[in-house]
């Protein structure tokens, strides 16, 4: 059986989104994007998007009580039973040890948590090409670098965090979408 309790861990660009929305076709099991969720908010002017707003637009990372209660509210929904895709969440160590907590409540576990790879310069020149083709505010070079930062000094370091608790399986980000696909099933096997 392909696990369905997953998490992709990677840096801005590293096609999260994209494997996400792979997976939840073939598997019908749903993506959740605390991004593509607190984007929303914003759009529709709550109280959550106001508060990250700010946060958002300067590529920093909105303040863990605030996703922490987005990404609850979201697993706690009746789809999230079979199964999910967390994708960009979590993001700091209070995050996944939320995360932890909360699935304990629930008693279940994460079965894997999917790092992809893929060198930061690739990762910039990609995140430049989607700002032209979505025109996400957060996608200009210096949000995007920014971005990188952050991911590199708060979000890198989960990889140990799973790697302990051992349902980290690290896979190589380099390729179409095709081939990362494909590595992706077999690390789900
Ligand atoms: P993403 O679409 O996942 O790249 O997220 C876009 C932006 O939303 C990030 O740069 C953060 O400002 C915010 N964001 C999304 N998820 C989180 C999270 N787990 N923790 C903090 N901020 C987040």
């Amino acid at each position: 059986m392909s696990a369905t309790r997953l998490l992709l861990l990677g840096p801005p660009g590293a096609g999260k989104g994209t494997q996400a929305e792979r997976i939840v076709a073939e598997a019908g099991i749903p993506q959740i994007s605390t991004g593509d969720m607190l984007r929303a908010a914003s759009a529709a002017g709550t109280e959550v998007g106001k508060q990250a707003q700010g946060y958002m637009s300067r590529g920093e990372l909105v303040p863990d009580e605030v996703v922490i209660g987005v990404a609850r509210e979201r697993l706690a929904q009746d789809d999230a039973k079979r199964g999910f895709i967390l994708d960009g969440f979590p993001r700091t160590a209070a995050q996944a040890e939320a995360l932890d907590r909360l699935l304990a409540d629930a008693g279940v576990a994460l079965e894997r948590c999917i790092a992809i790879s893929v060198d930061e310069e690739e990762l910039v020149q990609r995140l430049l090409k989607r700002a032209e083709i979505e025109g996400r505010a957060d996608d200009n070079e210096e949000t995007i670098r920014n971005r990188m930062r952050v991911y590199r000094e708060q979000t890198e370091p989960l990889i140990a965090h799973y790697r302990k608790s051992g349902v980290l399986v690290e896979v190589d980000g380099r390729g179409d979408i095709d081939t990362v696909a494909a590595r992706i099933a077999e690390a789900r096997d």
